[in-house]
């Protein structure tokens, strides 16, 4: 039998109707400037989030990366959560590619940074600090919502501030779908957003940066540098086009199959289930009931990631039968 997969909504292949928007793609060199596919993908995820413009990302690593040398120069620092995926999950790359210093902040337990915390992090104009430019914020974080009059207080003190904000929205319509609030709602509080389509819209590959036209010309450079600038990168401009009119309204379905996962595994002595917001489910375990959990689930036909706190994703790829059949190998292996 098939495993249920349930370590990240990356692990989605292509649907059909995504391998024919795939194949029957225009195509042209984007070096050149002239693939009518991403050409198309840009305006499209640009007008749908309120930018002027947007840029096709192998990554969204490289997304990030991009966005943050595109704000700030090399002794520029920029604020961020502890456990951000830019300053944790991506190798360091603004300070070692970027020569960025971040500034790291305690994630509180929703996600949010206090704005204490960044109204004290935010350094005097003075030759000893560096220059604080930047606040990043991640949208959904660890599958939570950031709610919406924080990202609206916490963009309106770094913009009060000379600072610009980014928002690593990897999962951003997750949280849209889920707070019933329009992604641009959220986004139009930023100066720069990153979305990825490889996450809960299902394609192989993709993100896309989202800001002005200025910030986006110095973000092209940089992901040209980076090594990112791809050539007939339409077929997969193809599938995120398909997958935002396809796969976005769906999430709604991963987002009851997470809820329907945790309320299955209440109520098992040493494990305790965190009740999801989106799509991620967390759940806590005994220290008893932790050792080689990972190993028996697998043996079973259920992957998941963790070790005393194991993350199960819901995706595109799994089904509500999916969920029966994991919530019982979970009860049974836990
Ligand atoms: C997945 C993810 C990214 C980008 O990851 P890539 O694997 O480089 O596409 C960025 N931020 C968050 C929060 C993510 O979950």
């Amino acid at each position: 039998m098939k495993p249920i997969d349930l370590r990240s909504d990356t692990v989605t292949r292509p649907t059909a109707g995504m391998w024919e928007a795939m194949r029957a793609a225009e195509l042209g060199d984007d070096v050149f400037g002239d693939d009518p596919t991403v050409n198309a993908l840009q305006r499209r995820i640009a007008a749908d989030l309120g930018f002027e413009a947007a840029l096709f990302m192998p990554t969204g690593t490289q997304s990030n990366l991009c966005a943050l040398m595109s704000h700030c120069q090399r002794g520029d620092e920029y604020l961020v959560g502890q456990m951000a995926h830019t300053y944790r999950m991506e190798g360091g790359g603004a300070a070692v590619l970027g020569s960025i210093q971040p500034q790291p902040l305690l994630n509180q337990a929703d996600g949010t940074l206090a704005l204490a915390d960044i109204e004290a992090a935010i350094k005097p104009d003075d030759a000893h600090f560096a220059r604080t430019k930047l606040l990043a914020l991640e949208n959904t974080w660890g599958g939570q919502v950031l709610p919406l009059d924080y990202i609206e207080a916490a963009t309106q003190l770094a913009h009060s501030r000379g600072l610009a904000a980014h928002l690593d929205g990897a999962r951003l319509f997750n949280a849209a779908l889920a707070s019933g609030v329009p992604a641009r709602e959220i986004t139009r509080h930023f100066d720069s957003v990153s979305v990825c389509f490889s996450k809960g819209l299902g394609t192989p590959a993709g993100s896309a940066l989202c800001g002005s036209r200025e910030l986006i010309a110095r973000a092209h450079r940089w992901r040209k540098m980076a090594g990112g600038a791809m050539r007939q990168s339409g077929v997969l401009a193809a599938a995120a086009l398909y997958a935002l009119d396809h796969h976005v309204a769906r999430l709604t379905q991963d987002h009851a199959h997470a809820r329907a996962l945790a309320a299955g595994l209440q109520g098992l002595a040493g494990v305790s289930v965190t009740p999801p917001q989106t799509n991620i489910v967390f759940i806590d375990l005994a220290p008893e009931k932790a050792h080689g959990a990972v190993e028996r689930l697998r043996e079973r036909g259920v992957l998941a990631t963790g070790l005393t706190k194991l993350r199960l994703v819901t995706h595109l790829d799994v089904s509500a039968s999916d969920i029966d059949r994991a919530t019982v190998i979970l009860r049974e292996s836990l």
